[in-house]
């Protein structure tokens, strides 16, 4: 049955289990925060001292917890587990062709890397997509892999946009107060294109990233050449939101794949990831080092 809470100092809680009726509380609380893990707003309710007013459980509502296997890719409602995620990408790594799942293997890569299973286990992707933090391990991945979210507003009305463009600023993306994020399509990878991701932190267990970064490259047959025909690489941990790295981009796209493309692809990262001295986070030595 749907819930509805009363807490201390006005706290409304709301459990629907219906998209309609989640569409209609936004509608009626513009600033209501969504939860399903509680690991962001509980820690801003609690340590931050955040007072929100209004919050709305989406763990149960249906069309937010979709896991469908297409044939062009994966489609993945925003409350889906991170857990339940991984255990998908197990389960198409062994069904799909090899060369389809390049993207499913970084994420695989990438999870293992991510808090812990308890936090795993209720921490859902679209909370980790619309907290947009700069040092979200999955933020870059979703942009390197040519992922689209689909956005829905309190009218039922559905966009599509490309995560690449999604993320604006500081902790900020491209939703207005009456929208919410319904789902993630993550497409199938092309024989010759790759996705790779990587992490740097302190720990390697259940720790925050120093940087890290989701890749994708799509080579063509040239003759005897393998020519770059797309690519994109996305830093998180060295700019306000997951960076781009648009020149180097530019640069590799049409190039043979080979070390001269790797000596150049370097000068260019070293523009379009640019730590000042004084970049908040500190270590800029050390993140601008792994650019390197
Ligand atoms: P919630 O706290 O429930 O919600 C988060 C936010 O997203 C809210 O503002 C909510 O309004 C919004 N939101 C949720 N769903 C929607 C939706 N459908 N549409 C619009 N807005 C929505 N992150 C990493 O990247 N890497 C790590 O290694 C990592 N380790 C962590 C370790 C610990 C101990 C903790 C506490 C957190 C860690 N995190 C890490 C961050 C966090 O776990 C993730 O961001 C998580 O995926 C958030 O999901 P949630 O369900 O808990 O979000």
């Amino acid at each position: 049955t749907p819930l509805y809470l009363n807490g201390f100092g006005g706290l409304k809680w709301f459990r629907p289990l219906k998209i309609q009726h989640l569409l209609e509380l936004k509608a009626k609380f513009p600033d209501a925060k969504l939860v399903v893990g509680n690991t962001e707003v509980g820690i801003e309710m609690r340590l931050k001292r955040i007072q929100y007013k209004v919050l709305i459980s989406v763990a149960h509502v249906p069309e937010l917890n979709v896991l469908h296997v297409k044939d062009d890719g994966l489609e993945i409602g925003a409350a889906v587990r991170l857990s339940e995620l991984l255990q998908m990408f197990r389960k198409v790594i062994n069904e799909r062709a090899a060369h389809e799942t390049s993207s499913c293997k970084a994420f695989i890569e990438q999870i293992k890397w991510f808090a812990g299973t308890q936090i795993k286990n209720v921490a859902c992707v679209g909370g980790n997509i619309c907290t947009a933090s700069p040092i979200s391990d999955l933020n870059p991945l979703w942009m390197a892999a040519g992922a689209k979210f689909q956005i829905i507003d309190c009218k039922g009305n559905i966009r599509t946009i490309m995560a690449e463009n999604f993320f604006l600023g500081y902790r900020k993306v491209d939703l207005t107060s009456g929208e919410i994020l319904l789902s993630i399509f993550l497409p199938w990878t092309r024989p010759f294109e790759y996705v790779k991701e990587f992490k740097q932190a302190h720990r390697r267990d259940d720790d925050i990233a120093i940087v890290n970064a989701g890749m994708r490259v799509f080579l063509e047959e040239k003759g005897e050449d393998l020519v770059v025909s797309d690519s994109l690489i996305v830093y998180g941990g060295v700019a306000p939101l997951s960076l781009s790295a648009v020149k180097t981009k530019e640069f590799i796209i049409g190039k043979n794949w080979d070390q001269e493309l790797l000596q150049g692809a370097l000068k260019f990262l070293e523009i379009d990831i640019f730590l000042k001295e004084d970049a908040p986070g500190g270590m800029v030595e050390f993140r601008k080092s792994f650019n390197t």
